[in-house]
């Protein structure tokens, strides 16, 4: 008998969870109409690629790292694997603004040790995590702080210059509110498990080169970025040319109601339109907000919960210049700046640099990241107040003295979420919240990972536990 699964949102990990579902259905003979329900008019979500003008400019991510399989996998199934494109290795150089200039974030240990990011004293703090004990909650799992572990483990130095513009760049988010189980798991485990990270490291590389491997798998990311020729929209139209007719854009569903119990339970999803969609399984992959919204009627103690998963505010200005009007050697992937240097941008991508084919020739472009969760403000000023403090800030940080000669903004008021301290335990009680909904399930980056590659990790692992519910409701 055929089953109805409805997916609400089709961003990456609806559009994910989707083909994983599709494709399990045809390979195991199941019955599933599938369905997806779109509020824009286009799919994709924050990922879009925008060709202006010979540029092309992200208006999400500028790319995924090709160190997780489940993401490799899907891009060769979707037969894109010859589309991908390589970050150019130039990119693997990456620059942080310190003490008012732009300096190389060194590469290796030695490196480390001779660069002038951190002062001797600072360096040698970092040096001294080795002896550093855990913590004595770290055995019992409590949470604490970015801020916390980084100072306790490395020192204030390496808080500021380091891990404050990591924060920053990856989460848009502030160290001192942020869960550092949440956003960087595996630098918790390094403790928990070897009693530091230098330990950690060392004993990964040790029980690496003892299974004959090159390269340990530590608690940095790794991995090569990567793309498409013509950018992640590539990605977002193949999925969305599997789905064929089962998409649906320009339709927002507004709330949600369970019917029956047990075998007989049916999901109703009501659209804007005043419209109605039943479903036997209902995916929710929308902004946790959207999710609190769409549940309030069903799961009113669940929908609390997720509204206290926050956003920040982020804009990303992108500018185009004549090559000869660039104000530096654009030699890296860009530049991240440490919240104490108190400038009015986060840092800027070198796309140009970082992908062959971004910029047309004689050009370059960069991507400009502004806001986060301590600048809610300066992301949405007026486009000319925006474009103003762009440039006055790429003055100072890149002597960037030109104007651009194109250039464009993209608005995301509620851009990243926010993992704040005690992000584990919200979602435990979000999920036994939603547990008397069986067939209800939740995904999206605002859970156990906010990248590219989690988004399609979790939509894997979520799509043989849709089959299963379903399967097992099914009338005989
Ligand atoms: C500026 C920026 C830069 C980023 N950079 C990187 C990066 O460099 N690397 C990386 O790995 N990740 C990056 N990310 C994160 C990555 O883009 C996201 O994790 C991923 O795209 C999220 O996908 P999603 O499908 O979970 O959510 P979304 O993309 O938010 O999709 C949710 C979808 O649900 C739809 N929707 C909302 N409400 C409803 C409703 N009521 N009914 C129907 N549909 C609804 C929305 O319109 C949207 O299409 C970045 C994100 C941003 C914003």
């Amino acid at each position: 008998m055929t089953r109805r699964v409805a997916v609400v949102g089709g961003g990456l990990s609806g559009l994910a969870v989707s083909f994983s579902l599709l494709r399990r259905a045809e390979r195991d003979g199941l019955g599933i109409d599938l369905s997806l329900w779109e509020s824009e008019t286009r799919l994709g979500g924050k990922i879009a690629t925008l060709s202006r003008e010979g540029f092309r400019c992200e208006t999400g991510p500028n790319g995924f790292l090709d160190n997780v399989p489940q993401t490799m996998e899907m891009v060769e199934e979707l037969g894109l694997g010859d589309r991908l494109l390589r970050s150019s290795d130039a990119a693997r150089r990456r620059y942080i603004f310190s003490g008012g200039r732009l300096r190389a974030l060194p590469e290796g240990p030695a490196a480390f040790l001779r660069s002038d990011l951190l002062s001797l004293r600072g360096r040698l703090r970092i040096v001294g995590e080795y002896f550093v004990p855990p913590r004595k909650e770290a055995a019992d799992g409590e949470d604490e702080t970015v801020a916390s572990f980084i100072r306790r483990r490395l020192g204030e130095e390496a808080l500021q210059k380091l891990i404050d513009p990591m924060t920053s760049g990856i989460y848009a988010g502030d160290p001192e509110t942020m869960s550092m189980a949440s956003c960087f798991p595996r630098v918790v485990a390094l403790e928990r498990q070897y009693g530091g990270m230098i330990r950690g490291m060392i004993a990964k590389q040790k029980e690496a080169r003892a299974a004959g491997q090159k390269r340990a798998a530590g608690a940095g990311p790794g991995g090569t970025l990567m793309s498409f020729e013509n950018g992640l929209q590539e990605m977002i139209d193949t999925l969305a040319a599997v789905l064929g007719d089962r998409r649906h854009t320009g339709a927002p569903v507004r709330s949600l109601t369970v019917t029956g119990e047990g075998k007989d339970r049916q999901y109703e999803l009501a659209f804007a339109d005043g419209s109605k969609v039943s479903a036997d399984a209902v995916i929710l992959a929308v902004p946790a907000y959207e999710a609190a919204r769409i549940l309030e009627g069903a799961a009113s103690e669940a929908a609390e919960r997720l509204r206290d998963i926050p956003y920040s505010a982020v804009s990303i200005v992108h500018c185009g210049y004549d090559m000869k009007n660039t104000g530096r050697d654009l030699d890296g992937f860009g530049f991240l700046i440490p919240h104490a240097e108190k400038r009015r941008i986060l840092g800027s991508l070198w796309t140009s640099s970082i992908f062959r084919n971004r910029a047309p020739a004689g050009k370059t472009l960069l991507t400009i990241m502004v806001g986060g969760a301590r600048d809610p403000r300066t992301p949405l000023l007026d486009e000319a107040e925006l474009h103003r403090v762009v440039q006055s800030e790429l003055r100072a940080t890149m002597n960037q003295q030109a104007p651009p000669d194109f250039s464009r903004i993209t608005r995301w008021e509620k851009a990243i979420p926010q993992y704040l301290v005690g992000h584990e335990k919200c979602l435990r009680e979000i999920e036994e919240r939603t547990r008397r909904l069986p067939g209800l399930f939740l995904i999206g980056n605002a859970y156990r990972g906010i990248g590219f590659n989690d988004c399609i990790k979790a939509a894997l692992q979520i799509a043989p536990r849709v089959i299963e519910h379903i399967s097992s409701t099914s009338p005989l």
